[in-house]
């Protein structure tokens, strides 16, 4: 079926509309694998930062002790401590590689001062072990100067990883709200393009039934005479422009007023009904319709002779049918009358020209008796 501009137009608005939600889809969950990464990151990443401020006091309980009388325990303490952090370190590089916040506060901010911190202890050693133990004790309270500065970076770690993890919970809320609204928005508007779609196609089907309609006889099916003056009018043109044949047969049925009084109009209406079909086969390369009452027509693009073989067909045809008609002597049965005209049109031929042929040759065929094919030689 051809489609009308305003159903391709539907038929693209469903397409964009099924678009839209594909993209959408696809944005909402682009948003939620975004977040589910984030929330995998920032939490190990904040387990791991949350080690560095103890570590950094075990540092400094160490190295005090070592300072006030050393000896191996504290020392293997702080090593070992010192190994943990290097590896908590190791881990979090690893770690933040995509996580720009907490990249800034770990490497910036955090690594640097333990960094400076240890190597402050590094030297307090070194003091000791050069035996200039007064000048490292000069110098203890710097300790914690580190671990105080460090605080409120090991808060900070804290409430950063708090945010992050609260802001992608709220990105997941307001794309999965977003997601929703769209989803509900999309669906309406999809199907209230639907309807319209389907109610385009039954409009579109109706129309086309009232057409069939306004050109088909109710009674038998065939062409009616608006759809014979139609065609008649473009056939004419056409043959008129290529100069070709054109032929026209007009059909009555014979004594059928007596029929209908005879067998009913019911009857009557089932011997018109055959009488088309018997048209309908034998003018299969012409056109054929009911032109009104018990009268046929039958539109040929063809040359007399054809035409005349034709109608002669057809006459045959009808009276085979042996429908009885008592009160029609001498022949008793349903016959036909059949008037044949056949030109190639010059310009100024006209419709009403050739269907005025046409009658002449039928009155013709009544005149001499019916059950024959007049034409405007005869
Ligand atoms: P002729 O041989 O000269 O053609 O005589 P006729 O009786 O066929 O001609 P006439 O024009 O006097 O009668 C035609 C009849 O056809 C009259 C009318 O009642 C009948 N008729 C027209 N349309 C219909 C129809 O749809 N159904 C039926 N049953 N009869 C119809
Ligand atoms: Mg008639
Ligand atoms: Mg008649």
């Amino acid at each position: 079926m051809k489609w009308s501009t305003l159903q391709r137009y539907l038929f693209l608005a469903l397409c964009a509309l099924l678009f839209t939600s594909v993209w959408s889809y696809q944005a909402f969950l682009k948003i939620e694998r975004e977040n589910a990464r984030i929330l995998k990151e920032a939490i190990p990443i904040s387990t791991e930062a949350a080690e560095l401020f103890p570590a950094l006091l075990n540092l400094e309980l160490s190295v005090r002790s070592y300072i006030l009388s050393p000896n191996k325990t504290d020392l293997a303490q702080y090593e070992r401590t010192i190994n943990q952090m290097d590896q908590t370190i190791t881990r979090l590089n690893r770690l933040d590689a995509n996580h720009p916040i907490m990249r800034k506060l770990v490497r910036t901010e955090a690594i640097p001062r333990i960094e400076k911190a240890t190597q402050f202890y590094d030297t307090q050693f070194e003091l000791v072990k050069d035996g200039d133990r007064a000048s490292a004790e000069a110098r203890r309270y710097q300790g914690m100067q580190f671990i105080e500065t460090f605080r409120p970076i090991d808060a900070r770690l804290r409430t950063d990883v708090n945010r992050i993890i609260a802001e992608a919970t709220q990105r997941s809320e307001q794309a999965s709200s977003a997601a929703k609204w769209v989803i509900v928005v999309v669906a309406s508007i999809a199907v209230l393009v639907l309807i319209a779609f389907i109610q385009t196609f039954r409009m579109e089907r109706s129309k086309q039934v009232l057409i069939h309609r306004s050109l088909h006889d109710a009674l038998t099916g065939i062409p009616n005479r608006r759809a014979f003056d139609e065609r008649l009018e473009k056939l004419l043109e056409e043959a008129k422009q290529e100069q070709t044949p054109l032929s026209l047969i007009l059909i009555d049925v014979d004594a059928f007023k007596s029929y209908n009084d005879t067998y009913g109009h019911l009857k009557g209406d089932e011997c018109l009904k055959e009488v088309a079909r018997v048209l309908k086969r034998q003018a299969r390369h012409g056109q054929v319709a009911r032109y009104g009452g018990e009268e046929f027509t039958v539109l040929l693009t063809r040359g007399i002779e054809e035409t005349r073989h034709i109608a002669e067909r057809i006459r045959q045809d009808i009276l085979d049918l042996n429908i009885t008609h008592e009160q029609y002597e001498p022949l008793c049965r349903v016959s036909v009358s059949l008037g044949l005209t056949s030109l190639v049109p010059e310009a100024q031929t006209t419709e009403k020209e050739i269907i005025d042929q046409a009658d002449q040759a039928l009155y013709r065929a009544k005149e001499n008796g019916r059950n024959q094919i007049g034409d405007l030689a005869g």
